[in-house]
Protein backbone atom coordinates (compact mmCIF):
# COMPACT_ATOMS: atom_id res chain seq x y z
CA UNK A 1 0.00 0.00 0.00
CA UNK A 2 1.74 3.24 -0.84
CA UNK A 3 2.34 5.61 1.76
CA UNK A 4 -0.35 8.43 2.80
CA UNK A 5 0.70 11.63 1.15
CA UNK A 6 2.04 14.37 3.98
CA UNK A 7 -0.22 16.59 5.62
CA UNK A 8 2.59 19.25 5.93
CA UNK A 9 5.08 19.66 3.43
CA UNK A 10 7.27 21.87 2.79
CA UNK A 11 7.06 25.41 0.96
CA UNK A 12 8.96 28.49 0.18
CA UNK A 13 6.53 30.37 1.87
CA UNK A 14 6.60 28.20 4.74
CA UNK A 15 5.19 24.94 6.76
CA UNK A 16 2.44 23.81 4.16
CA UNK A 17 -0.78 21.74 4.62
CA UNK A 18 -1.99 20.77 1.16
CA UNK A 19 -5.24 19.43 1.55
CA UNK A 20 -6.05 22.48 3.77
CA UNK A 21 -4.68 24.86 1.71
CA UNK A 22 -3.51 27.00 4.75
CA UNK A 23 0.42 27.56 6.46
CA UNK A 24 1.83 27.10 9.83
CA UNK A 25 3.93 29.87 11.31
CA UNK A 26 4.80 30.92 7.42
CA UNK A 27 7.60 33.16 7.11
CA UNK A 28 6.56 35.38 3.57
CA UNK A 29 3.10 36.15 3.35
CA UNK A 30 0.25 34.28 2.40
CA UNK A 31 -3.23 33.97 2.75
CA UNK A 32 -4.38 31.90 5.44
CA UNK A 33 -1.63 31.47 8.41
CA UNK A 34 -2.32 29.11 11.19
CA UNK A 35 0.63 31.03 13.94
CA UNK A 36 1.77 28.82 16.87
CA UNK A 37 3.05 31.96 19.10
CA UNK A 38 3.29 35.33 18.75
CA UNK A 39 7.08 35.64 18.91
CA UNK A 40 8.59 37.38 15.51
CA UNK A 41 10.05 34.33 13.89
CA UNK A 42 6.81 31.98 13.90
CA UNK A 43 4.06 35.40 13.66
CA UNK A 44 5.38 38.04 10.64
CA UNK A 45 3.26 41.04 9.23
CA UNK A 46 0.82 40.36 5.85
CA UNK A 47 -0.87 37.25 5.88
CA UNK A 48 -4.44 37.46 4.85
CA UNK A 49 -6.03 35.55 7.61
CA UNK A 50 -4.75 34.52 10.96
CA UNK A 51 -6.04 31.56 13.67
CA UNK A 52 -4.10 31.52 16.53
CA UNK A 53 -5.25 30.40 20.29
CA UNK A 54 -7.55 33.67 21.63
CA UNK A 55 -4.72 33.97 24.29
CA UNK A 56 -2.38 35.08 21.05
CA UNK A 57 -4.82 37.33 20.40
CA UNK A 58 -3.22 40.77 22.77
CA UNK A 59 0.43 39.52 21.80
CA UNK A 60 -0.23 39.15 18.15
CA UNK A 61 -2.18 42.18 18.05
CA UNK A 62 0.50 44.66 19.97
CA UNK A 63 3.11 43.12 17.80
CA UNK A 64 1.37 43.39 14.12
CA UNK A 65 -1.17 45.74 14.51
CA UNK A 66 -4.90 45.36 15.99
CA UNK A 67 -6.38 45.34 12.77
CA UNK A 68 -4.85 42.08 11.57
CA UNK A 69 -7.70 39.33 10.21
CA UNK A 70 -7.71 37.31 13.02
CA UNK A 71 -9.08 33.95 14.12
CA UNK A 72 -9.16 32.51 17.57
CA UNK A 73 -9.38 29.16 19.15
CA UNK A 74 -9.54 27.80 22.34
CA UNK A 75 -7.28 25.15 23.56
CA UNK A 76 -8.79 21.89 22.49
CA UNK A 77 -11.31 23.61 20.15
CA UNK A 78 -11.85 21.83 17.44
CA UNK A 79 -12.48 23.65 13.46
CA UNK A 80 -13.22 21.96 10.00
CA UNK A 81 -11.42 23.52 6.92
CA UNK A 82 -11.55 21.79 3.91
CA UNK A 83 -12.12 18.84 5.09
CA UNK A 84 -9.25 18.87 7.63
CA UNK A 85 -9.63 18.69 11.02
CA UNK A 86 -7.42 21.11 13.21
CA UNK A 87 -7.02 21.94 16.78
CA UNK A 88 -4.64 23.57 18.98
CA UNK A 89 -3.18 22.23 21.99
CA UNK A 90 -0.79 24.14 25.01
CA UNK A 91 2.73 23.73 24.22
CA UNK A 92 4.02 25.70 27.59
CA UNK A 93 6.56 28.07 25.84
CA UNK A 94 4.46 31.78 25.45
CA UNK A 95 1.12 33.46 26.56
CA UNK A 96 -1.13 31.65 23.98
CA UNK A 97 1.54 28.96 22.50
CA UNK A 98 0.24 26.30 21.00
CA UNK A 99 0.68 23.43 19.02
CA UNK A 100 -1.67 22.64 15.86
CA UNK A 101 -3.15 18.89 15.87
CA UNK A 102 -4.51 18.44 11.92
CA UNK A 103 -6.35 15.37 11.37
CA UNK A 104 -6.95 14.31 7.62
CA UNK A 105 -7.44 11.14 6.05
CA UNK A 106 -6.68 9.04 9.01
CA UNK A 107 -3.50 10.70 9.94
CA UNK A 108 -2.93 13.01 12.44
CA UNK A 109 0.10 15.19 11.90
CA UNK A 110 0.92 18.08 15.11
CA UNK A 111 3.39 20.66 15.00
CA UNK A 112 4.47 22.06 17.79
CA UNK A 113 5.94 25.43 17.24
CA UNK A 114 8.05 26.32 20.33
CA UNK A 115 7.63 24.27 23.29
CA UNK A 116 8.48 23.80 26.96
CA UNK A 117 7.71 20.68 29.38
CA UNK A 118 8.11 22.70 33.13
CA UNK A 119 5.16 24.47 33.84
CA UNK A 120 6.47 28.32 34.74
CA UNK A 121 2.43 29.90 35.95
CA UNK A 122 2.54 32.11 33.33
CA UNK A 123 0.52 29.85 30.30
CA UNK A 124 -0.99 26.76 30.05
CA UNK A 125 1.72 24.11 30.60
CA UNK A 126 2.88 21.52 27.62
CA UNK A 127 0.71 18.80 26.81
CA UNK A 128 1.68 16.01 24.55
CA UNK A 129 -0.57 15.54 22.33
CA UNK A 130 -0.53 11.51 20.61
CA UNK A 131 0.35 11.69 16.51
CA UNK A 132 1.56 9.90 13.86
CA UNK A 133 4.17 12.51 12.78
CA UNK A 134 5.41 15.10 15.22
CA UNK A 135 7.38 18.39 13.93
CA UNK A 136 9.42 19.33 16.67
CA UNK A 137 11.80 22.16 17.55
CA UNK A 138 15.61 21.65 18.38
CA UNK A 139 16.61 25.19 19.94
CA UNK A 140 18.45 23.15 22.53
CA UNK A 141 18.77 19.96 21.02
CA UNK A 142 22.51 19.06 22.41
CA UNK A 143 23.02 16.98 25.52
CA UNK A 144 24.93 20.42 27.74
CA UNK A 145 21.76 21.71 27.95
CA UNK A 146 19.62 20.93 30.79
CA UNK A 147 17.64 23.32 32.81
CA UNK A 148 17.37 24.06 36.58
CA UNK A 149 13.79 23.42 37.75
CA UNK A 150 11.73 26.82 38.23
CA UNK A 151 12.87 26.61 42.13
CA UNK A 152 16.14 26.27 41.69
CA UNK A 153 16.34 29.37 39.14
CA UNK A 154 14.32 31.14 41.08
CA UNK A 155 16.73 30.55 44.35
CA UNK A 156 19.36 31.68 42.51
CA UNK A 157 17.65 35.16 41.25
CA UNK A 158 16.17 36.06 44.57
CA UNK A 159 19.71 35.61 46.50
CA UNK A 160 21.50 38.02 43.73
CA UNK A 161 18.94 40.26 44.22
CA UNK A 162 18.88 40.04 47.82
CA UNK A 163 22.34 40.40 48.13
CA UNK A 164 23.38 42.82 45.91
CA UNK A 165 19.91 45.39 47.56
CA UNK A 166 21.94 44.42 50.65
CA UNK A 167 25.08 46.00 49.29
CA UNK A 168 22.76 48.88 48.29
CA UNK A 169 23.46 48.52 44.22
CA UNK A 170 20.56 47.80 41.47
CA UNK A 171 20.16 44.40 39.89
CA UNK A 172 19.95 44.90 36.58
CA UNK A 173 18.58 41.18 34.51
CA UNK A 174 18.81 40.98 30.53
CA UNK A 175 15.57 38.92 29.31
CA UNK A 176 13.67 39.19 26.51
CA UNK A 177 10.52 41.19 26.69
CA UNK A 178 8.30 38.48 25.58
CA UNK A 179 8.09 35.51 27.74
CA UNK A 180 11.06 36.00 29.77
CA UNK A 181 10.35 39.25 31.63
CA UNK A 182 7.11 37.95 32.80
CA UNK A 183 8.15 34.46 33.66
CA UNK A 184 10.64 36.60 36.32
CA UNK A 185 8.38 38.96 37.34
CA UNK A 186 5.51 35.98 38.28
CA UNK A 187 8.54 34.22 40.41
CA UNK A 188 10.86 36.50 41.91
CA UNK A 189 10.15 37.50 45.60
CA UNK A 190 8.30 40.37 45.44
CA UNK A 191 9.29 41.39 48.81
CA UNK A 192 13.07 42.20 47.94
CA UNK A 193 13.00 45.47 46.98
CA UNK A 194 10.74 47.65 44.18
CA UNK A 195 10.85 46.44 40.36
CA UNK A 196 11.74 48.61 37.68
CA UNK A 197 11.55 47.67 33.87
CA UNK A 198 12.05 49.16 30.40
CA UNK A 199 9.87 50.75 28.49
CA UNK A 200 9.97 47.29 26.04
CA UNK A 201 8.20 45.45 28.82
CA UNK A 202 6.09 46.93 29.80
CA UNK A 203 3.03 46.38 26.99
CA UNK A 204 3.48 42.51 26.95
CA UNK A 205 3.41 42.75 30.58
CA UNK A 206 -0.23 44.49 30.51
CA UNK A 207 -1.33 41.89 27.73
CA UNK A 208 -0.49 39.08 30.58
CA UNK A 209 -2.34 41.25 33.45
CA UNK A 210 -5.64 41.12 31.26
CA UNK A 211 -5.07 37.29 30.28
CA UNK A 212 -4.81 36.95 33.90
CA UNK A 213 -1.25 36.13 34.83
CA UNK A 214 -0.12 37.03 38.44
CA UNK A 215 3.11 39.37 37.52
CA UNK A 216 4.56 41.33 40.61
CA UNK A 217 4.03 45.10 40.31
CA UNK A 218 6.04 47.28 37.71
CA UNK A 219 7.27 50.65 37.79
CA UNK A 220 8.63 52.76 34.86
CA UNK A 221 11.92 54.52 34.87
CA UNK A 222 9.91 57.77 34.54
CA UNK A 223 7.27 57.42 37.27
CA UNK A 224 7.46 59.47 40.46
CA UNK A 225 8.98 58.36 43.25
CA UNK A 226 11.61 56.42 41.17
CA UNK A 227 14.86 58.03 42.61
CA UNK A 228 18.59 57.38 43.13
CA UNK A 229 17.30 55.53 46.74
CA UNK A 230 14.78 53.33 45.10
CA UNK A 231 16.86 52.06 42.85
CA UNK A 232 19.55 50.99 45.05
CA UNK A 233 17.21 47.72 46.27
CA UNK A 234 15.51 47.39 42.91
CA UNK A 235 15.57 44.75 40.25
CA UNK A 236 15.67 46.69 36.86
CA UNK A 237 14.13 44.04 34.11
CA UNK A 238 15.30 45.37 30.25
CA UNK A 239 15.51 43.54 27.04
CA UNK A 240 19.34 42.54 26.04
CA UNK A 241 19.20 45.48 23.38
CA UNK A 242 19.19 47.82 25.84
CA UNK A 243 22.82 46.81 26.99
CA UNK A 244 25.12 49.45 26.79
CA UNK A 245 22.61 51.94 25.96
CA UNK A 246 22.12 55.42 28.01
CA UNK A 247 19.06 54.18 29.32
CA UNK A 248 21.03 51.59 31.77
CA UNK A 249 23.37 54.58 33.01
CA UNK A 250 20.85 55.68 35.11
CA UNK A 251 21.55 52.71 37.57
CA UNK A 252 24.59 53.61 39.44
CA UNK A 253 27.27 50.53 40.24
CA UNK A 254 24.78 48.10 39.09
CA UNK A 255 25.32 44.45 38.83
CA UNK A 256 24.16 42.87 35.82
CA UNK A 257 22.85 39.43 34.59
CA UNK A 258 21.55 37.52 31.26
CA UNK A 259 18.42 35.23 31.58
CA UNK A 260 19.08 32.48 28.84
CA UNK A 261 19.38 28.64 27.87
CA UNK A 262 22.50 30.01 26.29
CA UNK A 263 23.82 30.90 29.75
CA UNK A 264 25.01 27.24 30.28
CA UNK A 265 27.48 27.96 28.26
CA UNK A 266 30.40 29.41 30.15
CA UNK A 267 31.41 31.32 26.18
CA UNK A 268 27.77 32.60 25.63
CA UNK A 269 28.24 34.41 29.39
CA UNK A 270 31.77 35.81 28.76
CA UNK A 271 31.04 37.44 25.47
CA UNK A 272 27.39 38.37 27.20
CA UNK A 273 29.81 40.66 29.78
CA UNK A 274 27.57 40.24 32.60
CA UNK A 275 28.29 39.68 36.45
CA UNK A 276 25.61 36.64 36.78
CA UNK A 277 24.33 34.23 33.91
CA UNK A 278 20.94 32.66 35.19
CA UNK A 279 20.32 29.26 32.83
CA UNK A 280 16.17 30.15 31.71
CA UNK A 281 14.82 28.95 28.71
CA UNK A 282 10.94 29.08 26.97
CA UNK A 283 12.53 25.81 24.72
CA UNK A 284 12.78 22.07 26.11
CA UNK A 285 16.30 21.39 27.08
CA UNK A 286 17.54 17.89 26.00
CA UNK A 287 15.81 15.67 28.22
CA UNK A 288 13.01 17.65 27.26
CA UNK A 289 13.21 17.09 23.80
CA UNK A 290 13.20 13.51 24.41
CA UNK A 291 10.30 13.18 26.57
CA UNK A 292 7.72 15.13 24.31
CA UNK A 293 8.88 13.63 21.21
CA UNK A 294 8.42 9.91 22.88
CA UNK A 295 5.24 11.27 24.52
CA UNK A 296 3.52 12.17 21.04
CA UNK A 297 4.04 8.26 20.27
CA UNK A 298 4.97 9.77 15.91
CA UNK A 299 7.19 6.98 14.28
CA UNK A 300 8.24 9.99 12.14
CA UNK A 301 9.74 13.02 13.12
CA UNK A 302 10.65 16.23 11.12
CA UNK A 303 12.82 18.97 12.87
CA UNK A 304 12.77 22.33 12.48
CA UNK A 305 15.24 24.60 13.90
CA UNK A 306 18.25 24.96 16.30
CA UNK A 307 20.55 21.68 17.19
CA UNK A 308 18.37 19.83 13.85
CA UNK A 309 21.58 17.48 12.49
CA UNK A 310 22.06 16.23 16.27
CA UNK A 311 18.78 15.60 17.28
CA UNK A 312 17.74 13.70 13.89
CA UNK A 313 20.46 11.61 13.96
CA UNK A 314 19.93 10.95 17.75
CA UNK A 315 16.02 9.95 16.89
CA UNK A 316 17.26 7.66 13.76
CA UNK A 317 20.52 5.79 15.77
CA UNK A 318 19.28 5.34 19.41
CA UNK A 319 15.15 5.68 18.84
CA UNK A 320 14.64 3.78 15.74
CA UNK A 321 12.69 6.91 14.68
CA UNK A 322 11.76 7.70 10.62
CA UNK A 323 13.26 11.79 11.42
CA UNK A 324 14.30 14.36 8.59
CA UNK A 325 14.95 17.66 8.57
CA UNK A 326 12.60 21.03 7.50
CA UNK A 327 14.63 24.00 6.70
CA UNK A 328 13.10 26.50 7.86
CA UNK A 329 13.72 30.10 8.61
CA UNK A 330 12.31 29.66 12.81
CA UNK A 331 15.16 31.20 15.18
CA UNK A 332 17.04 32.84 13.02
CA UNK A 333 18.28 36.33 14.19
CA UNK A 334 15.08 37.36 16.50
CA UNK A 335 14.18 37.89 19.58
CA UNK A 336 13.31 34.24 20.50
CA UNK A 337 16.96 33.57 22.26
CA UNK A 338 18.08 32.76 18.34
CA UNK A 339 20.62 35.52 18.92
CA UNK A 340 22.80 32.76 20.89
CA UNK A 341 23.15 30.56 18.47
CA UNK A 342 26.37 31.83 16.85
CA UNK A 343 29.21 29.96 17.86
CA UNK A 344 27.82 29.46 21.02
CA UNK A 345 26.64 25.77 19.94
CA UNK A 346 30.17 24.50 19.14
ZN1 LIG B 1 9.12 31.24 20.45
Amino acid sequence: MPAPPDLVTLRPEGLYCPPGDFYIDPWRPVDRAVITHAHSDHARAGHGHYLAHSLSAGTLRARLGAAIPLQTLEYGEQLQHHGVRISLHPAGHVLGSAQVRIEHGGQVWVASGDYKLEADGTCAPFEAVRCDTFITESTFGLPVYRWPSQRELFDDIDAWWRANAAAGRPSVLLCYAFGKAQRILHGVDRSIGPIVVHGAVEPLNAVYREAGVDLAPTLRVTDPGVDAKLLRTALVLAPPSAQGTPWMRRFARHSDAFASGWMQLRGARRRRGVDRGFVMSDHADWPGLQQAIAATGAERVFVTHGSVATLVRWLREERGLDAQAFETEYGHGHEDEADGNAGSAA
